[in-house]
């Protein structure tokens, strides 16, 4: 949404969710996760350990999308994935965006909506737009993952900190080559 700069809360979210638990310099203490899932929108009241702990294995395993070097494997992660959980779609009016389906309804338990949401709004940005949009950070060193829904869709970096940290390297080394 439009405080994180995506237009589908669950692909920001899947994107942090992962680098949380999966990443090196991530953080995924029953905390950290709880603010994964505020920071994009879910509501959190009911978050418990037991939330947290359901959501480090989903983490680990929608890495693997982000991870995909082709679009037959994304495709044939997120069909396993899809047969997998259940959908209960909903149409929801919580905020100013008006009338809009949620894929599971607010009375499932808060890890299943977050499956349900990231793995729906996953599967809708590599429907428009194959696998270019999500992948792992393009900075040296960094193994955090992104997702971009953006309109001009030329992201490869986690974070404004790598691509700049990238765009400076690159900058030094013509310099030296000059
Ligand atoms: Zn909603
Ligand atoms: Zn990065």
């Amino acid at each position: 949404m439009r405080v994180t700069g995506y237009k589908s809360h669950g692909v920001g979210a899947a994107a942090a969710l992962v680098n949380a638990v999966t990443s090196a310099e991530g953080a995924d203490t029953d905390d950290a996760l709880r603010g994964v899932l505020a920071d994009h929108g879910f509501f959190v009241a009911d978050f418990t350990p037991d939330t947290a702990a359901r959501l480090r294995p989903w983490a680990r395993t929608l890495r693997a999308v982000f991870e995909a070097e082709a679009l037959d494997r994304a495709v044939e992660l997120l069909n396993a994935l899809l047969a997998d959980v259940p959908m209960h779609p909903h149409l929801a009016d919580h905020d100013e965006r008006g009338l809009h389906l949620h894929y599971a309804p607010p009375q499932v338990e808060l890890a299943h909506r977050f499956r349900a949401t990231t793995l729906m709004n996953l599967s809708e940005l590599v429907c428009d737009h194959g696998i270019d949009r999500i992948g792992v950070c393009a900075a040296a060193g960094c193994d955090r993952v992104y997702a971009d829904d953006s309109r001009g869709g030329r992201r490869r970096f986690c974070s404004d900190a790598c691509a700049n940290r990238t765009n400076v390297a690159a900058y030094r080394a013509r310099r030296r080559e000059q």
